[in-house]
């Protein structure tokens, strides 16, 4: 069954957003400090509806629960991967994230999380921190309780365009300035380590610090992800990263290419321009989830998108 699910997204209020989400992406935002655009998910915590008027408004984790015939009949209990965009206006916590080893014995048997990030925009100057400079765990601990911040945490300069992929145990955090796509194992799952001792509604948000510094790799080691670029048609493909979770694209077209399809379901984020995709009409902001065994998919425009699959 060849079908393009049209997805509606779930945005979230978080003390760190800002108001790209509208200004960039055109999405009705519930107020100034909006973080994140849930795209293409069927997490509970933000399950996106399905527009489609034949699935009479299930969202996709029902259809995913309902019609597994759709994804390729895939094992598991819940839609795998999670789309998001997230408009960092301010710092977020320094965070990191157990494997799934980890979250099933300590987190209720819930999944771990491997993220990764496209860079939609930054502003000038703008960093990320990823990674961190202890030799040991022990002078981890140490650094940690002297407060030494600056100098364990390891921060790069964030480009419009880079990618970056987020293993387990990577300490990372999002700087104010940065708008990113993020494809993710569908968790909710993180531990914050360090807050900037920030108040949301008068209380400091919980840290997380013995879980962190449980699962942070130490020494940290740096991704070596190299994307590669090829042309097909009138697209550039960009292959970002394949990890045991998803592999990640990012197209460019200009004019029209046939892609071929053979995952049980594909992700599809359309984060510039506009065009078609096998006649359907598409613009910036827009995500689809593409399913099982789609086969060949005719693009037509002017547009830039990432698309993923498990
Ligand atoms: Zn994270």
């Amino acid at each position: 069954m060849k079908k393009i699910l049209h997805l509606e997204p779930v945005l979230h209020e978080k003390i760190w957003g800002g108001t790209e989400l509208r200004d960039q992406f055109g999405y009705a935002i519930p107020s100034d400090h909006t973080g994140e655009c849930w795209a293409i998910s069927g997490h509970p915590n933000g399950d996106c509806r399905v527009t489609n008027p034949e699935f009479g408004g299930q969202t996709l984790g029902q259809l995913f629960r309902t019609r597994r015939e759709l994804f390729g009949n895939i094992p598991g209990d819940v839609f795998p991967l999670l789309v998001k965009i997230i408009d960092a206006r301010q710092d977020l916590s320094i965070q990191v994230h157990p494997d799934d080893a980890y979250a099933k014995v300590h987190e209720n048997g819930s999944l771990g999380k491997t993220e990764c990030w496209y860079v939609l925009d930054s502003k000038p100057g703008t960093m990320v921190i990823i990674g961190h400079n202890a030799g040991t765990r022990e002078e981890m601990r140490q650094m940690v309780a002297e407060g030494k911040w600056n100098q364990l945490l390891r921060q790069i300069p964030l480009r419009k365009g880079d990618f970056f992929q987020i293993n387990p145990g990577c300490l990372h955090a999002l700087k104010g300035g940065s708008l990113i796509l993020e494809t993710q194992q569908s968790s909710d799952v993180t531990y914050r380590f360090y807050d900037y001792d920030r108040l949301e509604n008068g209380k400091k948000r919980e840290l997380h610090i013995e879980k962190s510094l449980d699962v942070t790799t130490v020494p940290f080691v740096p991704d070596r992800t190299v994307p590669e670029t090829e042309t097909v048609g009138d697209a550039e493909i960009t292959h970002l990263v394949t990890c045991p979770f998803y592999s990640v694209y990012r197209a460019v077209l200009h004019g029209n290419a046939a892609l071929s399809f053979h995952a049980p379901f594909v992700n599809v984020s359309i984060i510039g321009g506009e065009g078609t995709l096998d006649g359907e009409p598409v613009k910036k902001g827009d995500h689809m989830v593409l399913t099982a065994n789609y086969g060949p998919c005719r693009l037509e425009g002017n547009m830039e998108l990432v698309y993923s699959y498990i």
